[in-house]
């Protein structure tokens, strides 16, 4: 099967990629390599892959509307794994053009050559941003995503409802899997894993947030991973408990379907970074600053229509999970311990 994963040279990507060409796929990998946020991780990601059998490599800008149409007219994709975009809720606040040019421009591309060449399955990577300003917790996706407070966010609710008009009109099947909070060896540099890692083992104070009254949900990329691969193998199908009359917002007459892939605990940000002391085995400095534009105060999935539909349930606590980065984070930077 050929497989066309967009943003390959990306965290989650490298890792899908290499667990795909693991299984027997060839993999078609997509990435700008832009320089937000990371371009020497991005690369060293990339170096990981490159000479593996099965897999190839296309730099390429995904809004770039004829080179992503011939992209798919050489590489005829089975299926499609779309995790490239401009992430970062605060990022997207201070660059709207570059967020939304690749969040929405590019994924209609994408959305455009699935069309064209009738792809089996096409899954691609929204957020948990969309909830927005919603605070019952945990969400659930029949709970409306209609007041994203970031435009990062405000691009992947956009995108899930283009993957709806697309799957509608052209009975595409199509899944969005509404990612929360992911981390994990080769996790990005903008994140507060990474940079709360960095700052203890160098001895700077940390950067906490709306004085560390923060709620997250965290998901270790492997449990990502194996969910992107189950919901790849099970192409959406039409919903039939869903009714125009009373449209439940998690369901569709369409073949589209939204899940939650979440670790499906909230560890207040302060539980957090006691735990990330523990692992390192080093004492954190806090610098408390208020809360900041973009967002949200607490996230946490609820993940039951992921589990009835492919059997998923995450297999890593966050204890794991973060002597796993910690160990990779040392050795990457060579960093003795
Ligand atoms: P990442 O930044 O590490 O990877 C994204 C990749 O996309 C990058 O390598 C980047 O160069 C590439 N890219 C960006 N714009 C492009 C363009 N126009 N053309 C081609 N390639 C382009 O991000 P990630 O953490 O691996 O996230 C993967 C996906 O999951 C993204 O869609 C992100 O929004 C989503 N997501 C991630 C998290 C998380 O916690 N990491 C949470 C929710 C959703």
């Amino acid at each position: 099967m050929n497989v066309i994963v967009t943003g390959v040279a990306g965290f989650i990507g490298m890792h899908a990629a290499a667990r795909l060409l693991e299984r027997g796929d060839r993999v078609i990998g997509v990435d700008d390599l832009n320089p937000y946020p990371d371009p020497v991780l991005k690369q060293a990601r990339l170096e990981r892959l490159q000479g593996r059998g099965g897999f190839s490599f296309e730099r390429t800008d995904m809004a770039d509307a004829s080179a992503m149409e011939s992209l798919f007219d050489r590489t005829a994709p089975g299926l499609v794994l779309h995790l490239a975009a401009r992430p970062g809720v605060r990022e997207s606040l201070d660059h709207p053009q570059a967020c939304v040019t690749a969040n929405v421009t590019g994924f209609l591309q994408v959305l455009e050559g699935c069309r064209r060449h009738g792809v089996g399955h096409l899954v691609y990577a929204s957020s948990s941003s969309v909830y927005g300003t919603n605070t019952r917790l945990p969400f659930e996706e029949s709970q409306a995503a209609d007041h994203p407070v970031s435009i990062y966010a405000a691009t992947k609710r956009a995108d899930e409802l283009l993957a709806h008009a697309y799957s509608e009109a052209f009975r595409l099947p199509i899944t969005g899997a509404r990612l929360f909070t992911v981390y994990g060896p080769w996790g990005r540099s903008d994140m507060a894993v990474y940079r709360f890692t960095r700052a203890i083992l160098e001895n700077r104070p940390l950067d906490i947030y709306n004085e560390g009254q923060l709620v997250r949900d965290f998901t270790y990329v492997d449990d990502v991973v194996a969910a992107l691969l189950e919901l790849l193998d099970k192409p959406a199908t039409p919903s039939h408990r869903f009714g125009r009359a009373h449209p439940d917002p998690a369901e569709s007459d369409a073949p589209h379907r939204v899940f939650n892939v979440g670790g499906g605990q909230a560890v207040p940000l302060l539980e957090f970074v006691a735990l990330l002391e523990q692992v390192l085995g080093r004492a954190a400095r806090r610098r408390y600053l208020p809360m900041q534009s973009g967002d949200v105060h607490a996230t946490q999935a609820c993940c039951d229509r992921l589990h009835s539909w492919t059997g998923w349930q995450p297999q890593t606590t966050l204890e794991d999970g973060l002597r796993r980065f910690a160990e990779w984070f040392c050795d990457y930077h060579g960093v003795a311990r």
